[in-house]
């Protein structure tokens, strides 16, 4: 498969051509804010070469993601303590799909709070400057 897939907004984000607020990087992924987030601290952590879904996706990059996201979670609980952490991976527009590049959700939950994953998120624009100060905090943390 080829590393990149055009018109892969995910890919223009590893490509450094389309913005995104980065917290990690490294050979394999990069994890940035979920630009439409359903809660303060939602994260994406994205293989950096391109693959549909679950299916698709090289094994050794499945095992690099997971390890970081253990990573982004001690820094998602030191820095802004949720009660929980809901972990997600979407494949299939049945699903909820809506990017056709794999990645996997970091989002942080409390009582009360009314996200709901796969069928409500990526609907509104995050605050930009919001966006940017909660990525510098969890980029620090880790
Ligand atoms: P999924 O529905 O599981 O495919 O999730 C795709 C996620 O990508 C949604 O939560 C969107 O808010 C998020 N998203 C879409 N475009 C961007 C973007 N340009 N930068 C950051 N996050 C994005
Ligand atoms: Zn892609």
């Amino acid at each position: 498969m080829a590393d990149r897939a055009a018109d892969c907004i995910f890919c223009a984000i590893v490509a450094g051509e389309a913005e995104a607020q980065k917290v990690y990087e490294d050979e394999r992924l990069v994890v940035f804010m979920d630009a439409f987030p359903v809660a303060e601290g939602h994260l994406l952590l994205v293989p950096k070469r391109h693959s549909k879904d679950l299916f698709e996706t090289e094994v050794e990059d499945l095992r690099a993601l997971i390890a970081v996201s253990k990573d982004m979670a001690e820094a998602i609980r030191s820095e802004l303590a949720p009660e929980g952490i809901f972990v997600c991976q979407l494949n299939g527009a049945a699903a909820g799909q809506t990017v056709f590049h794999y990645h996997m959700h970091l989002i942080p939950r409390n009582p009360g709070d009314r996200v709901r994953p796969g069928s409500q998120h990526g609907r509104i624009r995050g605050d930009p400057a919001a966006l940017v100060r909660v990525a510098a905090r969890l980029a620090a943390a880790l």
